[in-house]
């Protein structure tokens, strides 16, 4: 499979507006160290396409029929792209956890076909098997693990630390080829719903053979530091993700 990052920024993206801080500024110099919100799409072995989040209009990056569209959770920086997106001329599946779920879009979903999943509820896509994970967070919310032929990756966020079955479960499926993990704080800052830098690093090492630090706040480092930091500390075994990255497991 194909893990393609189209969003890998927090709900304000970087550069925030009107924000002059030292990330938002080196992100109006460097193209690369711009963020739009979480969405991730994975590209399965027979070319079809499954989206996780929609934290942006997706049409500029993946302009095909989607198999199904998977929600992590209702806060908004997961969910803008799907007002858009509901008009789309297909009739596309939306799994996603019950809690606080957006009341339009499940009033009017148009071409969207809401369902309920809960935590660790499996679904088989094409190619795929797609198993919920519980997370912790300020409201319900999934990650997920999605295995191909053997290979596996986790989509880790919005969450601080992992509940302990969740972490069981994950260490039983190990190794993970992929972990890619909430890391919305730099190393130091203690955040009750989401990890830092290196409490992110810490969910991924143990299952994963690589970890990919996503849903990064212009509060942490600016780019070129964190990556950086991430090299030193961990060699290649975490990478810091970007807006545009192709991973292919
Ligand atoms: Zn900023
Ligand atoms: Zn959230
Ligand atoms: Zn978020």
């Amino acid at each position: 499979m194909i893990v393609y990052f189209i969003g890998t920024g927090g709900s304000e993206g970087i550069p925030a507006h009107l924000c002059t801080c030292p990330t938002c500024n080196e992100a109006r110099k460097l193209g690369f160290a711009q963020r739009l919100p979480s969405t991730v799409a994975i590209i399965t072995e027979n070319r079809k396409a499954v989206l996780f989040d929609v934290g942006t209009d997706i049409r500029d990056f993946l302009n095909v029929p989607l198999e199904a569209i998977f929600l992590t959770h209702w806060h908004h920086d997961h969910i803008y792209g799907l007002y858009k997106l509901r008009w789309m001329a297909m009739e596309t599946p939306l799994y996603a956890p019950a809690g606080h779920a957006d009341a339009l879009i499940l009033r009017e979903p148009k071409n969207l076909q809401p369902r309920t999943i809960k935590p660790f509820e499996g679904i088989e896509l094409d190619t795929l098997r797609i198993t919920a994970l519980k997370l912790n967070h300020q409201v319900e919310t999934l990650g997920y693990l999605i295995e191909e032929n053997g290979k596996r990756v986790a989509l880790i966020y919005d969450t601080k630390g992992l509940p302990e079955e969740t972490w069981e479960f994950l260490k039983a499926k190990a190794p993970l080829r992929l972990a890619i993990v909430d890391a919305t704080y730099p190393p130091g800052t203690d955040d009750p719903y989401h990890n830092n830098v290196d409490e992110a690093a810490e969910i991924g090492l143990e299952p994963a053979e690589r970890t990919v630090l996503s849903h990064i706040s212009h509060k942490n480092l600016p780019f070129l530091q964190l990556t950086e930091y991430v090299r030193k500390r961990w060699g290649n075994r975490v990478l810091v993700a970007y807006d545009g990255m192709v991973f292919y497991v």
